[in-house]
């Protein structure tokens, strides 16, 4: 029986495997195959990827902090993997190791129409933001991208593309994706981003971070009446994508933003 699971470190907190297996589920495939969690330290990630590879799994998701490590066990990569620098879906095939992203798919698939020609604005330059960044430009948007310390939000622009940028102006934006992780410890979004709660009705608002609740930014930017996406939906989006590299089935989404969901 053909294992997957998610790779992280910790990963006690991940929705991967209750979102998979309820997908595994929906498409008659949890007979077939199971998706668990595998919790490794980076010092130890090169070695258990060979043997999972080795054994009897088929493939992995990779989250915090192994991307940049799970592209640089791999003897094959995509093309958004390369270029992004990092991979959160990895294949094991006839003992060879695969890597892919499909980060960048899940955000443009979350999104309610495509970014192209659009004006868009990246908060933070982590590696979630590398992702982001990299779908925004492939698909034809202009980004600029603010950060904290604003060094990483030049030198990520100087790698990928991109403008970076000081002081935004919140209302030149179309589109506005938070990739940091503010909000992720309760922290007020209006105190650590260059925002205020005065968004437009034609602006949308991605946040990456999700909880149990919905986060300050798309609470503000949804009572603005701007359009918003959680964290959770571009988290299934990736999800529904590795599924399909894997199984060649495309699985259902509601199913999986359900169990995503279901705390
Ligand atoms: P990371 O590489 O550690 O980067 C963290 C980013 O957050 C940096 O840009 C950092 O700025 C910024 N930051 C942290 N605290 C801040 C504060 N108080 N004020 C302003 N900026 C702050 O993390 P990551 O992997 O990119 O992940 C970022 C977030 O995205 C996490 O919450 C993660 O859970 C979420 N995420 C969600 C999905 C999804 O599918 N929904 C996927 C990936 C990640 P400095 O450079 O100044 O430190």
């Amino acid at each position: 029986m053909p294992r997957l699971a998610v790779i992280g470190y910790p990963v006690g907190h991940s929705r991967s495997p209750a979102m998979q297996t309820a997908a595994l589920q929906a498409l008659g495939l949890d007979g077939e195959w199971s998706y668990g969690a595998v919790e490794v330290a980076p010092e130890g990630f090169a070695e258990r990827v060979g043997e999972m590879a080795a054994g009897d799994y088929a493939g992995a998701n990779v989250t915090v902090p192994h991307k940049e490590a799970a592209l640089a066990a791999a003897e094959e990569a995509s093309e958004a993997a390369q270029q992004i620098g990092a991979a959160n879906t990895l294949v094991f095939a006839a003992g060879k190791i695969e890597a892919h992203n499909t980060d960048a798919d899940g955000l443009l698939a979350a999104l309610p129409d495509s970014p192209r020609g659009r004006r868009a604005l990246v908060l933070g330059a982590g590696g979630a933001a590398r992702a982001v960044l990299w779908a925004l430009l492939w698909e034809g948007a202009r980004a600029e991208v603010w950060n904290r310390t604003p060094e990483r939000a030049e030198a990520i622009c100087a790698e990928l593309g991109g403008t970076p940028v000081r002081a935004p102006r919140q209302a030149e934006y179309d589109l506005i994706v938070n990739t940091s992780a503010v909000g992720l410890g309760g922290e007020d979004p209006f105190e650590h981003l260059p925002l205020g709660p005065d968004f437009g009705e034609a602006q949308t608002v991605v946040d990456l971070v999700y909880g149990e609740r919905r986060s300050p930014l798309l609470e503000a930017a949804e009572g603005a009446g701007a359009a918003t996406v959680d964290g959770l939906e571009v988290l299934v989006q990736q999800g529904a994508r590795s599924l399909e590299i894997w199984t060649g089935r495309e699985p259902d989404l509601d199913v999986m933003r359900a169990a995503a969901g279901d705390w």
